[in-house]
């Protein structure tokens, strides 16, 4: 099976705490790296955890709030004295492209390197990325600045062999990858195989949707519906609600009652606040609700 992963990079909101950095991630997807998000001291995580900075080539930044972004000139810097020389693509606000122009200017840096930079649109969901095998949409969030979520949907996958049958059978390889999209097999005496006697059925196709940062709203449920994992900001407990929807977050709660009402296998938390030392609170109000919940930790892998 293909490899499809996420390894958080940061959890915390605003301000760094209690060894919690500001939100980045790593999504691997058969061993193409994609960064979401940059907050301040990303490029150290990357190398704390092992990650080749020269391998990722597509950047997703969600919203131009400091601790999504900020480590974003340094990443891009980094990679420049490094010698990089591959075509680096940056999804984000329009804005972002002035920031890193205007950082480039007063340094006085020319990077070596292209930056191909794709501004996002806050106000309906779009395809960024397509390849065979995996597509990435962004899609608006509600936020107090243009905010955009993002979904990494797998696609079709091959259905695989059945090794006995096609052995006995005695079916040169040159016909596997025609049986394995379905097209029958037909021997040199004319005898008609099919295909779907020949394979066992192709596994289901999966899903990662990041949502940070957001207050609960119904216009990103449709974009989230019945992804295999969805990381989902809780920045408080819900006895903050109030204080939630005055600065554009989510609760614990909420974000439990979201993944249920989109049919989501499992919730990831994160973007703590900096008040919550300890997060076990957060975790047991969302799983009451929703039972498949983890935390997000730093430096932890989680499969899609
Ligand atoms: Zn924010």
């Amino acid at each position: 099976m293909l490899r499809f992963e996420v390894l958080i990079l940061g959890n915390s909101s605003a301000t760094p705490m209690f060894e919690r950095h500001p939100t980045s991630q790593v999504v691997n997807y058969n061993e193409q790296l994609f960064l979401i998000d940059c907050g301040e001291g990303t490029q150290m995580q990357l190398s704390k955890y092992g990650i080749k900075s020269n391998r990722i080539d597509h950047i997703f930044i969600s919203h131009l709030h400091g601790d999504h972004y900020l480590g974003l000139v340094g990443l891009v810097s980094s990679m420049h004295l490094v010698g990089r020389k591959a075509d680096l693509h940056i999804y984000g606000p329009a804005a972002l492209q002035e920031i890193l122009e205007l950082h480039f200017k007063y340094s006085e840096t020319v990077i070596r390197y292209n930056i191909i930079f794709h501004p996002t649109n806050p106000d309906q969901e779009e395809i960024l990325f397509e390849s065979r095998m995996l597509t990435v949409r962004s899609f608006p969030l509600i936020h107090r600045i243009a905010c955009t979520g993002f979904r990494f949907d797998e696609g079709k996958r091959a259905a695989s062999l059945r090794a006995d049958k096609v052995e006995a059978l005695k079916i040169p390889k040159v016909y596997f990858a025609a049986l394995k999209k379905g097209i029958d097999y037909v021997d040199p005496q004319g005898n008609v195989f099919a295909a779907s006697e020949l394979t066992l059925p192709a596994p289901a196709s999966r899903s990662y949707a990041f949502c940070s940062d957001t207050v609960r709203h119904p216009i990103y449920l449709s974009s989230i519906e019945g992804a295999d994992l969805l990381y989902h900001e809780s920045t408080f407990l819900h006895e903050m609600l109030d204080r939630a929807k005055e600065t554009f977050h989510t609760t614990s709660l909420e974000a439990a009652e979201i993944a249920k009402e989109t049919h989501v296998k499992k919730l990831l938390l994160g973007h703590y606040s900096a008040r919550y030392r300890t997060l076990q609170p957060l975790l047991e109000e969302a799983q009451a609700i929703f039972p498949n919940t983890e935390l997000s930790v730093e430096g932890k892998w989680f499969l899609v």
